[in-house]
């Protein structure tokens, strides 16, 4: 029996290329669990098969910079030209409700979260090698090779920040990688609830 009955806020990030998205995908898959997804609001450019509300909300530059103005996000950054944040209203709503809240972002966002929210937990998700993430940026096929380059340079400086995270989780297999968020997930809950 959970004694403190708000949601656990659980932070993921990663270079771009390792699998985030996919370890996601898979961990929400995983029966019985409480876990909710935070939608990001983007002024990225829609990918071919990205549904706006279900990927991200796809928005304006203008329409995100008003809501920055307006404090709407619990985070926001800037990713290789383009503006990502975290909306702040459903966050709350769903950690006050009990529910396991899941943001995928990237590092200096992630850094503002843990300000904000100390008792949230940080994973870091790593690939099993370097060579693995830049074959698979390439392989994605989705962005110019300008942009691969800006993506690479930036996952090499994100690697260097993951010490600020709690939990380093190699994916090496997605299967195995979703399973070891959900028992950090399981035994961070279990802590919350002694206290
Ligand atoms: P992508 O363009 O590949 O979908 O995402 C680029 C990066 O932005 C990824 O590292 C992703 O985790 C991050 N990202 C997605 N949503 C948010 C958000 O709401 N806030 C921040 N800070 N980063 C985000």
């Amino acid at each position: 029996m959970k004694l403190n009955d708000r949601g656990l806020l659980v932070v993921v990030s990663g270079p771009s290329g390792v699998g985030k998205g996919t370890v996601r995908k898979a961990l929400f898959e995983m029966p019985k669990h409480n876990l909710t997804y935070s939608v990001s609001m983007t002024t990225r450019k829609q990918r071919p098969g990205e549904k706006d509300g279900v990927d991200y909300y796809f928005v304006s530059k203008e329409e995100f910079l008003k809501r920055v103005e307006e404090g709407k996000f619990l985070e926001h950054a800037e990713f290789v030209g383009n503006y990502y944040g975290t909306p702040l209203d459903k966050v709350n709503e769903r950690l006050e409700d009990g529910q396991e809240v899941v943001l995928e972002i990237e590092v200096e966002g992630a850094l503002q979260v843990k300000k904000k929210v100390p008792d949230c937990v940080m994973i870091f998700i790593v690939p099993p090698g370097k060579e693995a993430l830049y074959q698979r940026l390439r392989k994605r096929g989705t962005e110019s090779e300008d942009v691969i380059e800006q993506r690479i340079e930036k996952a090499n400086r994100e690697f260097k920040l993951a010490k600020y995270y709690d939990y380093i989780v190699v994916n090496d297999e997605v299967s195995n990688a979703a399973d070891r968020i959900m028992a950090i997930i399981r035994a961070e809950h279990a802590k919350t609830a002694r206290s």
